[in-house]
């Protein structure tokens, strides 16, 4: 998975797209009955394009969903090995069928999203807007990318007097800040609102293009507020606790932080990129 600037807005295509896109105002549905409007596959991957979906299609540093679709009339099940955007519209990569069935244009489908894996991403996408919310409070650097997979991330800051010793007040500080059981709130404005406030520009909103006439943002209320497409926990209590797993020096300005859900199955380290 390569590198990607963490809590990176959605694209602005949602407004013109034929897909409506669940997971943008509700992380926590799970399921959705849909219709097939387009099957075609590209370099022996089959592509599906449902007029509804719960799969996140991955950006800002959080991976790609998966799931199942399941055929109405049949039952007849393919699995989603990942949702992405293709051209601005989201799709359905599926596995190949060894029989070489697909759906066709019209079928009526349930879409299942792979939900604890999912919900591992919300937690430890919340858990990185947490760290970023008191590294920002605190300590005033800047994120400069970030990382994540369930249960575990990174975040890369321009923070040139972190240290050890402060990782270590920077854990403590962000599992006081989950256990205080903050809101986690969506929020979509304008772009001249979002524009306004002062804070959103340290997650380079103003690299937006100038098409994009929507911001969504996510609020840890009374810590964080970033522009972000991801989808994250309602409460920061359900993030659990984290713990400080890594803290390299990139450079003398640059240091990234790992981080882990205490409660997450040990993750095999991260290639170091
Ligand atoms: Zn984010």
């Amino acid at each position: 998975m390569s590198s990607g600037r963490p809590c990176r807005p959605a694209r602005g295509s949602q407004v013109t797209s034929r897909v409506t896109e669940i997971f943008a105002r509700d992380a926590y549905a799970r399921s959705v009955e849909a219709r097939v409007l387009e099957v075609s596959t590209v370099d022996g991957s089959p592509l599906l394009v449902l007029d509804t979906t719960v799969l996140y299609p991955g950006g800002g540093g959080q991976p790609a969903d998966r799931g199942v679709v399941l055929r109405a009339a049949d039952g007849r099940a393919w699995t989603v090995r990942a949702a992405k955007r293709v051209g601005g519209e989201l799709v359905h990569e599926l596995e190949a069928p060894e029989d070489g069935e697909l759906p066709v244009r019209g079928d009526r489908v349930h879409v299942d999203l792979a939900w604890a894996r999912r919900f591992a991403l919300m937690r430890t996408h919340t858990a990185l807007h947490a760290l970023c919310g008191v590294v920002w409070r605190d300590y005033q650097a800047l994120v400069t990318g970030g990382n994540m997979e369930p249960g575990a991330g990174r975040m890369d800051f321009e923070f040139e007097r972190m240290s050890g010793d402060l990782v270590g007040e920077i854990e403590e500080k962000v599992n006081t800040e989950l256990r205080a059981a903050r809101d986690v709130r969506v929020n979509v404005l304008p772009r001249a609102e979002a524009f306004a406030i002062p804070d959103l520009i340290r997650t380079k909103v103003n690299l937006l293009p100038p098409g994009i006439e929507q911001i969504r943002t996510i609020e840890i209320v009374g810590l964080d507020l970033q522009a972000d497409g991801g989808t994250h926990v309602a409460n920061t209590h359900e993030v659990g606790q984290i713990r400080v797993t890594g803290y390299e020096s990139k450079g003398r300005i640059n240091k990234r932080i790992r981080v882990a859900l205490v409660d997450a199955q040990a993750a095999p380290a991260a290639p170091s990129t």
